[in-house]
């Protein structure tokens, strides 16, 4: 399978991103955690029962913006356990694009959300060396 090394990335925009300590304030009541849903995927992938191919799809955008957009949250992948996790958002909604804004900055993510509209965020895990990605949690924005 084709995989994309981290290191031919540039880090050159290391200090505007997100850290993961950014990301903390998403997290509202109505917020689902996918924390159950993951340790299941990797459970079943550990036995024998998922292949690697359909866990590690990550397509080639999804990791560079995981490099570029992303906060590295410290966490080796547990796929491949050498590639570093990043956590990316994506926000959808009104007046964004259909594909999602893919959020950099935390001034960015506190804009979206003071937006009288109703938002949503998806935070998902990526490990751009393999390809792992994973929903994290899905949280409202706006609406304020
Ligand atoms: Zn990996």
């Amino acid at each position: 399978m084709y995989s994309v090394r981290t290191k031919k990335f540039p880090l050159s925009n290391k200090g505007s991103n997100l850290v993961k300590e950014d990301l903390i304030f998403l997290e509202r009541a109505a917020d689902v955690e996918y924390r159950l849903a993951r340790q299941t995927v990797i459970d079943y992938w550990k036995n024998g029962e998922i292949e690697q191919e359909i866990l590690c799809d990550a397509q080639s955008m999804l990791k560079r913006n995981a490099i570029h957009c992303g906060a590295a949250i410290e966490e080796r992948c547990p796929i491949c356990e050498l590639g570093e996790i990043y956590y990316v958002t994506y926000v959808f909604g009104p007046r964004l694009p259909a594909h999602g804004r893919c959020i950099s900055t935390k001034g960015e993510l506190q804009r979206l959300d003071n937006r009288k509209t109703h938002l949503s965020a998806y935070v998902i895990e990526v490990c751009p060396d393999c390809g792992w990605n994973h929903l994290v949690r899905t949280a409202s924005l706006g609406g304020k």
